[in-house]
């Protein structure tokens, strides 16, 4: 036995075979294929500058990222077609609620009948369940992740998370990232989560590097790209996505459900 262990340990040490991943910081298990980390892509609110710069710079790469539709926004309904061809190609059309009914106390720019103080936890359950369904009509997928508008879960008679995680492969939260296991449990995955605003090409591709030297999950929240609001310069995103597909050996840069979804399937005694 003794004999056995010592040949393997001599088997790893000699080997020449490519460095595998390090376990990713908290979780128990490798990005596949060696990779040092995974990269989630996401882009809130349906805006048009994402269908207009995000997608075009995505599809060059090769690389797939995660669109969170807030079902009202114009550009669901205007462009209808666009979004079904993305989700065609390999992007998550994630959910961002119907209304993105976030605190008017904390934003005053909030309407009154978007205002998260005074809906209930059972108007966020239907609304969130109604926009699932809206999804599914538009990419035929029935599992997505969710990204909880402004952040903020706490509704007029209470806190509404609890209520709909279970309807979700995973939910973004803020900074903090929420996997649904099997058993309706949430689990906290540690993450770096970014959302930039201005932010510079190497100031990005810095992000990265930094969650990637730990092997810690790195999720973008973007906004505008090349416009609209909290906006990233299309040059900047530009820069951001050659990098990732110029070191895709490096970083596993996918939908956000994919990525869930590959953590869901490591985590054993979830399935
Ligand atoms: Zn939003």
């Amino acid at each position: 036995m003794q004999t056995t262990v010592l040949a393997v340990l001599a088997a790893a040490l000699l080997s020449t075979a490519p460095a595998v991943g390090a376990a990713p910081d908290g979780l128990g298990f490798q990005w596949p294929h060696g990779q040092k980390t995974a990269v989630s892509l996401g882009y809130d609110d349906a805006l048009d500058t994402q269908l207009d710069h995000v997608i075009p710079a995505l599809d060059r790469a090769g690389l797939k990222g995660s669109f969170y539709l807030q079902l009202s926004s114009p550009a669901v309904e205007r462009r209808l077609d666009a979004w079904r061809a993305a989700a065609r190609n390999g992007h998550e059309l994630g959910n961002h609620s119907l209304f993105h009914q976030c605190s008017g106390r904390a934003a005053a720019w909030v309407r009154p009948q978007r205002d998260l103080d005074t809906t209930s936890v059972a108007q966020m359950q239907d609304q969130l369940a109604l926009a699932n369904t809206m999804l599914y009509a538009i990419d035929g997928q029935r599992e997505r992740t969710f990204t909880v508008p402004c952040g903020s879960t706490q509704a007029g008679d209470g806190d509404y998370l609890p209520a709909v995680a279970g309807s979700f492969v995973a939910v973004k939260h803020g900074g903090t990232l929420l996997l649904a296991a099997a058993n309706g449990a949430l689990r906290t995955i540690p993450v770096d989560a970014y959302a930039p605003n201005g932010h510079s090409g190497k100031q990005l591709i810095a992000m990265v590097e930094k969650a990637a030297a730990r092997g810690r999950l790195v999720t973008f929240t973007f906004h505008g790209v090349g416009g609209e609001h909290l906006a990233t310069s299309s040059a900047a995103h530009d820069e951001l996505v050659q990098y990732l597909a110029a070191h895709r050996q490096h970083y596993w840069t996918d939908t956000l459900l994919n990525i869930m979804t590959y953590v869901r399937q490591q985590d054993r005694g979830d399935d």
